[in-house]
């Protein structure tokens, strides 16, 4: 294990970067809106920019404009280890959540050069597109188009809440950033590492400043239709009424009754509830509600989510059910080569890791597919995250830098 290039990792200049990138899109209240395909994005992306250049990093982009920074081992069309994260934000964001894995990436490979090593497989630190998904919907938009699992056509048509296509959003970054060689969208990768705030409290309850990530939950979403008969509140005796908003709460109650595990890995909510015609004085005759059901492990997710339809009719009464479901993504377990390396290069910095599993959906789900990939997480403060008030200690933003580049050095240096 190489300990010189995680003692070259900068942390003033990481931590320097961190809240100079964030005056892209500041708000008055210390967070970040840095909409995906923004001027502030694009200026973010100068921003960039101009760091690899100081590096020696070659900018590329692709059809969906990702933000590529490229360390070469000579062959310009040989496949890249990615590491990196996205830096569009939430409207009410934060400072780090994205930003922090593309500035991480960027100071390891900083931190390699400054130890002398040279790249014996070509690094590319990349900024995905539309991870927030908050512009346009879905997220991870950048990085599931250069793995293949979106079409990209269908990608360029997504319009935001003000009609703006994403097709013409990169025409319009296009001209803010005229001078960037665009390549061919999928690419393989030899590699993918994404460092990123937890989002979530296990690191500080447990005092650890690095997660090597498990793997993501996987998540299974579905909209149930319940269908009564209306009826006038005052006439209609409660013995013959087909009544959809109470055979809906029985079914609330089933599924919650279902989904309640002694471990509360079980993530089960009812987010949305609808109900016609929702007059106070009319027997409700429809109710839609979805549900949103996520569990890290793919057998318990199959069981719990065949078990939906089943459980609704069970208690529906006089009242009829229409299951659909909507999506399904099953977990995902990362690399067991890239853990291993993560935590090898952990230790042997003495920095404390611990497995944690990720809640959240990051672009590494996309990454996975297509070649090894694997995530390190550093504590925020509270779990608060997707908010002005996110927060992170410099010495934890310092320690995923170092891991990052040990681990690095080891993968991909000469
Ligand atoms: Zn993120």
């Amino acid at each position: 294990m190489h300990a010189a290039p995680a003692a070259a990792v900068d942390a003033d200049r990481l931590w320097q970067r961190l809240h100079a990138l964030a005056r892209h899109g500041a708000r008055e209240d210390g967070g970040v809106d840095r909409p995906a395909l923004s001027a502030e994005e694009a200026d973010a992306k100068r921003t960039l920019i101009g760091w690899g250049a100081e590096a020696g990093l070659l900018p590329f982009t692709d059809a969906l404009g990702n933000l590529f920074l490229r360390w070469d081992a000579g062959d310009i069309a040989a496949p890249a280890a990615l590491v990196g994260s996205h830096i569009d934000s939430q409207p009410t964001g934060g400072k780090y959540d994205g930003a922090y894995g593309v500035l991480a990436a960027l100071e390891a490979v900083q931190a390699l050069q400054a130890a002398g090593m040279r790249p014996r497989i070509p690094v590319e630190v990349v900024a995905w597109t539309n991870e927030e998904g908050s512009r346009f919907a879905p997220g991870m938009m950048g990085s599931a188009g250069f793995a293949g699992a979106r079409d990209t056509a269908e990608i360029l048509a997504r319009r935001d809440a003000a009609g703006i296509a994403v097709a013409d959003a990169l025409a319009a970054q296009r001209a803010l950033l005229p001078d960037i060689p665009e390549r061919p969208l999928r690419r393989p990768a030899t590699l993918f590492l994404e460092a990123h705030i937890e989002q979530a409290t296990v690191l500080e309850t447990h005092g650890i400043p690095l997660g090597i990530v498990t793997g993501m939950q996987g998540k299974r979403t579905f909209r149930v239709e319940v269908t009564g008969e209306a009826a006038h509140a005052g006439t209609a005796p409660r013995a013959g009424r087909r009544d959809a908003l109470l055979a809906a709460a029985r079914m609330a109650l089933a599924l919650e009754a279902l989904t309640t595990d002694a471990e509360d890995l079980v993530r089960f909510t009812i987010g949305r509830f609808d109900v016609a015609p929702n007059a106070p004085s009319v027997v409700p005759d429809r109710v839609a509600f979805s549900i949103d059901l996520r569990h890290p492990e793919a057998a318990m997710l199959t069981r719990l989510g065949d078990a939906v339809a089943a459980t609704c009719a069970e208690v529906a009464g006089p009242c009829e059910i229409a299951v659909a479901e909507l999506s399904a993504a099953m977990p995902q377990r990362f690399h067991a080569g890239l853990r291993s390396a993560l935590a090898q290069a952990a230790t042997s910095l003495g920095i404390a890791s611990m497995p944690v599993a990720s809640a959240a959906g990051h672009d590494a789900r996309f990454l996975e597919p297509i070649c090894p990939t694997a995530m390190l997480f550093i504590p925020c403060r509270g779990g608060i995250t997707h908010h002005p008030a996110e927060s992170i200690e410099p010495a934890h933003a310092t320690a995923g830098a170092q891991v990052l580049a040990a681990t690095l050095a080891q993968l991909v240096a000469a």
